[in-house]
C-alpha cells in the first residue's frame, strides 16, 4: 500500500518534472523533498521485511550499459580527475568495483554480442561491425530469463542490426541513434520519433516499463545508453559544464609510437588528424581549415534539433568557435595548440554527454529507492567497452591497450556485496551471462565461455585460486579507423599481443610500464616471461577453439587488398560467370605469369579470377561470406586451391588449415548448391619432399581429400605434375618454390582439363 503510494508520488512529480522539461529535472530527485524521504522510509521498510520473509524470492537485475565509456571518466575509479558520476559512484560506495574488467572485442556489436551470449565473438558469430548482423536465433541469456519466469525488457542501444529476441518489451535506437530528438524502432517494426533528448528519453522509457511491468513477477531490465558515444551531443542543461576550464591532457597525446609495432602508426583515430570540422568539432559549414580539421560529414545531430534547441547549442558553441576562426585565420595557433584546442573540444563534449547520462541514473536508482524495489534488485553499470580521451593522441577504441580493454563494472546487490568493495579479479564480458544466469538461479548450458562472478561477489571480491590467470582478447580488424586485426591475452601483471598481418609479438609489463609505451618483446630480460605469456596465449586459443584458419576476417586495413576486393565485387554483381578460380596468390598469377595461359583455357568460357596475394583460409572464407555474387547465379564449377600461406605464415597445424578448407567449401556449396566444386590439393612447396612447409601442405592434402566425398564436390591432387621422379621443384617451373611460371601455369591449366570439362560440361579446348 505505502510502496503503491509512494510509486505514485513519485510518478506525479516525475512527470511534472517531465512536464517543465528535464533539464529542470534535480539530479537527487525525489530524495531532496520531505514527504518523500518519509514515504520512503516506510516503503524501504516494508521492503526489507517482504525480502526478508521469503528468502527465496528471485532478485531483478536492473543492467545499465552505456557506449565507449572510459573507466578514466567515472569518478569511482579516477578519484574525479576529469569528471564526476555521484550516480555511477553510488554503485561503488553502495556495492562493487571491478579493477580488472575486460571486454572480449573492443567494439560496440561484437561486445553486446559477447555479453548476450557468454561467448566469444568468433563463437557467436558476430566479429565485428562491418556487414554483420547478430543471430539472434541462438542461445542468449535474456532468452533463457525470460522461459524461467522473467520478465525482460530491453531499452535504448542494440546496434546488433537483427532485431532483439528475447524481449517481452524491446524499443531500441536504430543503428547508432542520435542525441536529439531521436527515432526508435517499436516491436512492431515502425519507428517512432521521441521528442528530447536520448539519455532522457532512455530513462523515461525504462521508468514506464517498471512502472507498467507485472509487480509479481521478477524482472531484468537493460538500459542501454547511447552516450557517451560519437559524435558527443551534449544535452542543453549541460552545454557550458566545463566552460573555462582546462581539463587534464594525458601524457601520451603526442605519442610517436616509437618501440611498438609500426601497425599503430597506420591508424585513423587521431585527434590530431581524424576529426571532422562538423561532426566531432561542431563547426557549421564549409571546413575552414582542412589542414587542420577533416572534411567531410557534417553534425548530422543539429539537423534534428528544434529551433530552440538549435538556439541554445549555438549560444553554447558559437562564440568559441568564431574565436577559434579568428586565431586561426590571425596565425596566432601552433599546430600543437590546434590539436589541445580539439582535444578540450572533445573531452568535455564527451564528459556532457556523460554527466546527461549519470543523472539518468540517479533517476533509475531513485525510483528503485522510492518503490522499495532496490531491497531485492541487483543493478550492473557497464560499458560495451573503453575509450581513448586522448591518451596515445587517439580517440576511439579497437586496440587492446588498456584504455579500450577495460569495462568499467560496478555491481550494488544489497545483503550479500559488502558496500565500498574493490575487487581485482579478472573478469570478462563473457562472464555476464551466467552470473545473471546464477543470479536467477538458472544452471548455465555448457556451451557458454564465460564463468559466473557470483562467488567473487559473496566473497568480498576474492577470486578462488581456481579463477582464471588470464583474460583472451581478440579484434577481427575494420576498414574503419585502420587498426590491424590482433589478438592476445592480459595477466593481472603483463600484455602479450599478436598481429598476424605483420606476424610480430608485442609484450608489456603493466607494473613497469603501466602507458604500454615501450614492447618488451625482444629484450632479454623478458625471454622468460615472453615464453611464457606465449604458452599462455596457446593455451587460451585452444581452450576456446580458436582456430584462426576457420575464423573468417578481412583484409580491409590493406589498401591493395581493399581495393582488388571491391572491384571483384563489382564484377561479380554485374557479369555473370560460369567458373570461378578461388585461392591465393599462386591464383592471383593467373593475371600475372599465367596471363597466356589463362586466356587460352579460360578466356572463353567466363571465369572469373577470385585469387587474392597473401591470403589464407580464413580471407578467403571472409570473402565468400561477405562478397556480392549477386550476377554469379549458379557457376558451372569453381575450382579451389588454398592453404600455402596458413603453412608459410604461421606454419599452422594441417588439421586446423584443412578446418578452414573444410569450412570455404561448405560456405560456396551453401551459396551455390548446383555448383561442382574442384577442390584442388595445396601445391608443394620448397625444393624437395623433406623440405617442414611442403610435409605441413601435403598433411592438409591428407585431410582435405575426404571432402571429395561430399554432394558436388570433387578432390584432385594435381602436385606430382609439378614434381620430378626424385620430388624436386624445379625453379623452372617454380622460381620461388612456391608461386608458378608460365611454364607451371601451363602444368596446372593442363592436369586440371579432363576433370573440368566433365565437371563443367564446357566443351574441350582442343576439340
Ligand atoms: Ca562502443
Amino acid at each position: 500500500m505505502i510502496i503503491a503510494l509512494e510509486r505514485t508520488v513519485f510518478l506525479v512529480t516525475t512527470k511534472l518534472a517531465r512536464a517543465f522539461g528535464c533539464c529542470s529535472l534535480p539530479t537527487a530527485f525525489p530524495m531532496k523533498n520531505p514527504i518523500t524521504q518519509l514515504l520512503l522510509t516506510f516503503a524501504l521498510a516494508l521492503a526489507f521485511q517482504t525480502s526478508a520473509g521469503a528468502e527465496n524470492d528471485r532478485p531483478n537485475i536492473v543492467f545499465i550499459f552505456s557506449d565507449d565509456h572510459a573507466t578514466e571518466a567515472i569518478s569511482a575509479y579516477s578519484g574525479g580527475r576529469l569528471n564526476h558520476t555521484p550516480n555511477i559512484d553510488r554503485l561503488a560506495e553502495e556495492g562493487m568495483l571491478f579493477e580488472n574488467s575486460f571486454c572480449a572485442n573492443s567494439i560496440c556489436g561484437p561486445s553486446r554480442a559477447c555479453i548476450l551470449t557468454g561467448k566469444h565473438s568468433h563463437v557467436n558469430g558476430f566479429l565485428s561491425n562491418e556487414n554483420a548482423r547478430f543471430d539472434g536465433s541462438q542461445m542468449t541469456f535474456p532468452k533463457l530469463l525470460q522461459k524461467a519466469g522473467y520478465q525482460t525488457a530491453m531499452i535504448g542501444k542494440w546496434h546488433l542490426v537483427s532485431d532483439p529476441t528475447g524481449f517481452d518489451k524491446w524499443e531500441v535506437l536504430p543503428g547508432q541513434g542520435s542525441y536529439y530528438n531521436p527515432d526508435f524502432i517499436q516491436m512492431d517494426g515502425s519507428r517512432k520519433r521521441r521528442p528530447g533528448y536520448c539519455s532522457d528519453i532512455i530513462t523515461d522509457l525504462s521508468l514506464d516499463w517498471l512502472e507498467e511491468r507485472d509487480p509479481d513477477k521478477p524482472f531484468m531490465l537493460m538500459c542501454q545508453h547511447k552516450a557517451p558515444h560519437r559524435n558527443w551531443s551534449p544535452p542543453a542543461r549541460h552545454l557550458k559544464l566545463f566552460d573555462g576550464q582546462d581539463l587534464p591532457v594525458p601524457d601520451t597525446l603526442f605519442d610517436r609510437y616509437e618501440n611498438r609495432s609500426k601497425l599503430l602508426k597506420e591508424h585513423r583515430m587521431g585527434i590530431d588528424e581524424h576529426m571532422y570540422w562538423g561532426h566531432d568539432m561542431k563547426f557549421h559549414g564549409k571546413n575552414q581549415f582542412p589542414e587542420a580539421f577533416s572534411t567531410g560529414i557534417a553534425n548530422a545531430e543539429y539537423r534534428r534539433m528544434t529551433p530552440q534547441q538549435k538556439a541554445r547549442w549555438d549560444a553554447a558553441y558559437e562564440p568559441k568557435n568564431q574565436a577559434l576562426i579568428e586565431a586561426l585565420k590571425a596565425g596566432k595557433m601552433s599546430k600543437e595548440e590546434v590539436v589541445r584546442w580539439k582535444y578540450q573540444r572533445y573531452i568535455k563534449d564527451y564528459l556532457r554527454t556523460i554527466q546527461a547520462m549519470d543523472d539518468g541514473i540517479g533517476r533509475l536508482l531513485d525510483y528503485l529507492d522510492a518503490t522499495g524495489l532496490a531491497s531485492n534488485t541487483i543493478v550492473i553499470y557497464s560499458s560495451d567497452q573503453g575509450f581513448y580521451l586522448g591518451e596515445h593522441g587517439w580517440y576511439d577504441k579497437r586496440w587492446m591497450f588498456e584504455e579500450s580493454l577495460e569495462m568499467p563494472f560496478l555491481i550494488r546487490w544489497p545483503g550479500t556485496i559488502q558496500p565500498g568493495t574493490k575487487s581485482r579479479a579478472l573478469i570478462q564480458n563473457i562472464d555476464y551471462a551466467p552470473t545473471f544466469l546464477e543470479l536467477a538461479g538458472i544452471e548455465a548450458p555448457k556451451e557458454i565461455q564465460g564463468a559466473s562472478i557470483v562467488p567473487i561477489l559473496k566473497d568480498r571480491g576474492y577470486a578462488s585460486p581456481e579463477w582464471r590467470e588470464s583474460i583472451y582478447y581478440a579484434y577481427y580488424g575494420e576498414r574503419t579507423h585502420n587498426v590491424a586485426a590482433h589478438d592476445g591475452i592480459r595477466t593481472l601483471r603483463h600484455k602479450l599481443m599478436y598481429f598476424p598481418r605483420t606476424r610480430e609479438w608485442q609484450l608489456f609489463d603493466l607494473m613497469r610500464d603501466p602507458k604500454e609505451m615501450t614492447s618488451v618483446h625482444a629484450d632479454p630480460e623478458y625471454t622468460g616471461v615472453l615464453e611464457d605469456m606465449q604458452k599462455r596465449y596457446r593455451a587460451q586459443r585452444k581452450h576456446f577453439g580458436v582456430n584462426s584458419a576457420a575464423i573468417p576476417v578481412s583484409r580491409l586495413t590493406e589498401d591493395w587488398w581493399q581495393k582488388r576486393y571491391r572491384a571483384k565485387n563489382r564484377l561479380t554483381a554485374n557479369e555473370p560467370a560460369d567458373l570461378l578460380f578461388i585461392g591465393d596468390s599462386i591464383t592471383q598469377g593467373w593475371e600475372g605469369a599465367g596471363k597466356a595461359v589463362w586466356e587460352k583455357y579460360y578466356g572463353k568460357r567466363r571465369a572469373r579470377n577470385l585469387g587474392f596475394s597473401g591470403d589464407r583460409t580464413e580471407h578467403a572464407l571472409w570473402r565468400l561470406e561477405k562478397g556480392n555474387f549477386k550476377a554469379v547465379e549458379q557457376p558451372k564449377a569453381a575450382v579451389v586451391m588454398i592453404g600455402t600461406n596458413n603453412t608459410g605464415h604461421f606454419q599452422q597445424a594441417a588439421d586446423e588449415t584443412a578446418e578452414g578448407v573444410e569450412k570455404i567449401v561448405a560456405k560456396l556449396r551453401h551459396r551455390f548448391p548446383k555448383t561442382n566444386i574442384l577442390l584442388l590439393g595445396v601445391f608443394p612447396r620448397g625444393a624437395t619432399s623433406e623440405d617442414p612447409l611442403r610435409k605441413l601442405n601435403h598433411a592438409i592434402n591428407g585431410k582435405i581429400k575426404a571432402l571429395g566425398a561430399q554432394d558436388h564436390v570433387h578432390y584432385l591432387d594435381v602436385g606430382q605434375a609439378f614434381l620430378d621422379d626424385r620430388g624436386h621443384l624445379s625453379k623452372d617451373i617454380m622460381p620461388d618454390l612456391l608461386h608458378l611460371s608460365p611454364k607451371g601455369y601451363a602444368i596446372w591449366a593442363d592436369a586440371i582439363e579432363s576433370k573440368l570439362v566433365q565437371l563443367s560440361g564446357f566443351p574441350s579446348i582442343s576439340s
